[in-house]
């Protein structure tokens, strides 16, 4: 039997196809998961909506994270489409890019603010309206984050400290959420070619530095991503809660 058969997946953060999250929908519909699909913008159901409908999906909502109601509308239509759900991708950030380029010392309060809550409270916000559709099959939910929330990483800033809070938060909710049988993890993943990653100034150098300093010698991509994402989700992961799991070709090892 495929791994994730009869289960059904709410993904969140498809901008296009280089996503990390597409490349985890991939893997999942791979083994059998029936998948929906959430965009943030109108520009974005465009790109959002073909690549869904190819996997079969029947649910692409819209869904900008720091807006309540959405995200609320979004779970009552879960809840009436498939009665429960069994997985959750949040694979969301966002900060200004004078906030990834200036030093961090000039970080401005409401770009704190925004970076924060995009890409470390809309964790929470999902989590707290999935868990009770998770209640009784057990679910489980994973973020994307990246070692500049441990280390200094020149330009990744204040979405390091938004990673940090994202990453404490899945303990919190790991441990909050474990008595209803909902696990929690995180993928820190290497760097890899995306939307996002082109808001980050001086990216190229990163890809150059992983591939020289990395014990693999080399970038990962996504569908590498999307594996772990599999273990993590499925039965495979079904004593992992709480983790922060690198998928970095191992560049997160080094000292020197
Ligand atoms: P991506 O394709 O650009 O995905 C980022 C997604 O976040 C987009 O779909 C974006 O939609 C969405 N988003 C931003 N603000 C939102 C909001 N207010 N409401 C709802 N959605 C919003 O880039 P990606 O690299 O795959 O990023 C996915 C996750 O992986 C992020 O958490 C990122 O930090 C993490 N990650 C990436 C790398 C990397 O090197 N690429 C490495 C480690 C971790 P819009 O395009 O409309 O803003």
């Amino acid at each position: 039997m495929a791994l994730l058969e009869g289960k059904k997946a709410a993904i969140f953060g498809v901008a296009n196809e280089r996503s990390i999250a597409w490349a985890i929908a991939e893997a999942f519909y791979a083994e059998g998961a029936e998948l929906a699909f959430t965009y943030a913008g109108e520009v974005l159901e465009k790109r959002v909506r073909p690549l869904a409908e190819g996997v079969g999906s029947k649910i692409i909502l819209p869904c900008d994270v720091t807006k309540d109601e959405e995200v609320e509308k979004v779970f009552a239509d879960l809840r009436d489409a498939w009665g429960g759900l069994d997985i959750v991708i949040h694979a969301i950030a966002f900060a200004n890019k004078e906030d990834l380029a200036n030093p961090y010392v000039q970080t401005s309060r409401a770009g704190f603010h925004l970076a924060m809550d995009v890409s470390a409270y809309s964790l929470i916000a999902l989590a707290q309206r999935a868990a009770p559709l998770m209640a009784e099959r057990g679910g489980a939910i994973l973020t994307l984050t990246y070692m500049g929330s441990e280390k200094v990483i020149p330009n990744y800033n204040v979405m390091g400290v938004a990673k940090a809070a994202l990453e404490a938060s899945v303990r919190y909710l790991a441990h909050d959420l474990g008595p209803k049988g909902v696990r929690v993890n995180a993928i820190s993943a290497g760097p890899i070619r995306t939307l996002a990653a082109a808001g980050i100034s001086d990216f190229k150098s990163m890809l150059h530095h992983v591939a020289e300093r990395a014990p693999l010698k080399r970038n990962i991509d996504a569908e590498e991503v999307g594996k772990t994402a599999l273990y993590l989700c499925s039965d495979l992961g079904s004593a992992v809660t709480g983790e922060v799991l690198h998928v970095d070709a191992g560049y997160n090892i080094m000292g020197m």
